[in-house]
């Protein structure tokens, strides 16, 4: 079977913590695609998130803590710019939740969250783009 991941575009100016070149992906399907592929293959748990350095999608390690295909934000501030910046480039609307000693997303059904919290978005907006 082509594998068509074995082809992944590498990023230019994102590295992981190894100092390796991170996989870009245009779009959070494709990364979906190539994170369920690395489950399928080699076990590992692997979730899309939208750059805020590039503007495309890589793939981070799940949530150590939970186990949740969730990447886990340190910070609120990391979780509200990338709320804001899937929203700006999506569409999405992601709720922000304290958890495993930090903050996740999760994706928020309709407009009400986003209503609620616009100042929130939209100032994370402001600083960000
Ligand atoms: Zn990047
Ligand atoms: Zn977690």
């Amino acid at each position: 079977m082509h594998n068509k991941f074995l082809t992944n575009k590498k990023s230019k100016t994102c590295r992981d913590k190894y100092g390796k070149f991170l996989d870009e992906f245009n779009f959070e399907s494709d990364a979906q695609d190539c994170a369920n592929y690395m489950k399928r293959k080699f076990g590992r748990n692997l979730v899309p998130y939208l750059c805020e350095e590039c503007g495309f999608w890589h793939l981070a390690p799940k949530c150590a803590v939970c186990g949740k295909a969730k990447r886990l934000y340190n910070s609120k501030k990391d979780a509200e710019r990338q709320a804001a910046k899937v929203f700006a480039t999506e569409g999405k609307y992601l709720r922000i939740y304290k958890s495993c000693g930090g903050w996740h997303l999760t994706e928020s059904r309709g407009s009400k969250y986003y209503r609620q919290n616009r100042d929130v978005f939209m100032d994370a907006l402001r600083k960000r783009f």
